[in-house]
């Protein structure tokens, strides 16, 4: 059995980076808020949302100046009383205040993720909104990070609320009539029931049907460069990510290795992969690049096939396993030869790679168009999908019992996913993901 999460202690962490800076916030949150505001800043009766600017206190020592504010519970982030101390971002200060906090009674560090928890249980999120929170500091991107502040301001936790009510209404229903047998429930109410769930299957069947927009958008749009030994592919990935677009990482390796790069288009997260070349009769530690490369590219959202413009116009095949796939072929060393059907570029000279990025941006445009709301993560695809399966079931079920049954289900696979039905154990693995001090 999990044990039972413990709101009675008093939390607090460093809420800002960590490093020198000129400014560092550290968090209080819990019921000993206004007992430590006394302690440590001699605070008696703090106006609420007011700034104070104040001297903090360690015994008789003074740790720093501080601008001190004071949030009364529920108005506050996490729903409990809440201060916050905005303090010079040195080292020692925040580790003295820190050490400080430590000593108060019923107070002990934030675990990670602790305080958007204690928001969700309070009720002041939804675990979704808890997750656009998540995704907001980690957002990259613009277009991440509109995503993000749209799922962290309630927008899909609202429509998988919305259906979850719904749902809850016709059971309440059926329920009554469940329970007073002696009432037969009109057959024209019951087609209108099944009616409505059959029209709650589509649009959640709408919704899924989204090309895993919201979650590439998330983790990354996943080009990969293939071709065989030689044909360019490292020079390409050099001159792709020389100008147009910004790196924001690049993942070292070895030419036999899978090397990534992170790039920002036009807000859309790219992460560029230069392959181990194909190639058929391949020494050991090559074929193991090549299993890597296929398997890259398979998992791939877009394939840059590589071909040598000096071998045109047959080339490469494209792998057998690989052509389903979005793929592009590009032409290089054009400068040398003129390539076959497709895109001509030279790594060399840069001919034609403005054009590539054209038509990548094309791809990315078509890939992510924009919708609201949109699926961000597999746990959510997961809880849809058993929801449809519910609801399916719903409407074969001829019994009222069975039929409401279905119901509750599928209601609580919504309620899966925005927390309304939590389980300490989901809670455990959601908030593991989120800083200390979040
Ligand atoms: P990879 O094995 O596919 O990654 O190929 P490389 O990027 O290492 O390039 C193989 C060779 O082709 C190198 O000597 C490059 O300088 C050369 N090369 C790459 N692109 C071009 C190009 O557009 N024109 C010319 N002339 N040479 C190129």
């Amino acid at each position: 059995m999990m044990e039972q999460y413990n709101l009675s202690d008093t939390i607090y962490a460093l809420s800002s980076g960590l490093g020198k800076g000129g400014v560092a916030v550290i968090r209080l949150s819990g019921n000993r808020v206004l007992d430590v505001l006394k302690a440590v800043a001699h605070l008696e009766k703090p106006k609420a949302r007011y700034a104070y600017f104040r001297p903090l206190y360690r015994g008789d020592q003074v740790i720093d100046q501080a601008l001190v504010l004071y949030f009364a519970a529920p108005h506050s982030f996490t729903g409990e009383d809440v201060a916050e101390f905005q303090i010079h971002g040195g080292r020692a200060v925040i580790q003295s205040l820190l050490e400080t906090l430590g000593e108060q009674t019923g107070c002990r560090p934030a675990e990670r993720g602790e305080f958007s928890r204690r928001a969700v249980i309070n009720g002041k999120m939804d675990l979704t909104e808890a997750e656009g929170l998540l995704d907001l500091i980690n957002a990259e991107t613009e277009r991440q990070r509109v995503q993000a502040l749209s799922q962290m301001k309630g927008g899909l936790g609202q429509l998988y609320e919305g259906w979850r009510q719904d749902l809850t209404h016709h059971m309440a229903y059926l329920e009554a009539f469940i329970d007073f047998p002696e009432e037969e429930i009109p057959p024209e109410k019951l087609a209108i029931i099944d009616t409505d769930i059959q029209g709650l299957i589509q649009k959640i069947q709408a919704h899924l049907n989204d090309n895993r927009a919201g979650e590439k958008l998330r983790e990354g749009f996943q080009i990969a460069l293939i071709g065989a030994p030689n044909v360019g592919k490292s020079s390409l990935i050099n001159a792709l990510t020389h100008k147009d677009v910004a790196i924001v990482s690049q993942v070292a390796g070895t030419t036999r290795d899978v090397v990534e790069a992170h790039l920002d288009v036009d807000g859309f997260p790219v992460i560029l992969a230069d392959t181990a070349g194909l190639r058929d009769s391949a020494g050991e530690i090559e074929s193991e690049g090549i299993k890597r490369a296929v398997k890259r590219a398979s998992e791939a959202d877009l394939i840059l096939f590589i071909q040598d413009s000096q071998k045109a116009p047959h080339g490469d095949p494209l792998p057998k396993n690989l052509t389903q796939k979005n793929v592009l072929t590009v032409w290089n060393k054009a400068d040398l030869a003129n390539g076959g059907q497709g895109l001509c570029v030279s790594a060399k000279t840069g001919a034609g790679i403005a054009d590539l990025w054209v038509q990548i941006k094309e791809i990315l445009k078509r890939d992510f168009a924009l919708s609201d709301g949109r699926i961000t993560r597999e746990r959510y695809r997961v809880a849809l999908n058993d929801c449809v399966k519910n609801l399916t079931h719903a409407i074969s079920a001829n019994e009222l019992e069975l039929k409401a049954e279905d119901l509750r289900l599928a209601a609580r696979s919504l309620g899966r996913i925005t927390g309304r039905i939590e389980a300490e154990d989901l809670l455990d693995i959601i908030f593991r993901d989120f800083c200390i001090g979040k």
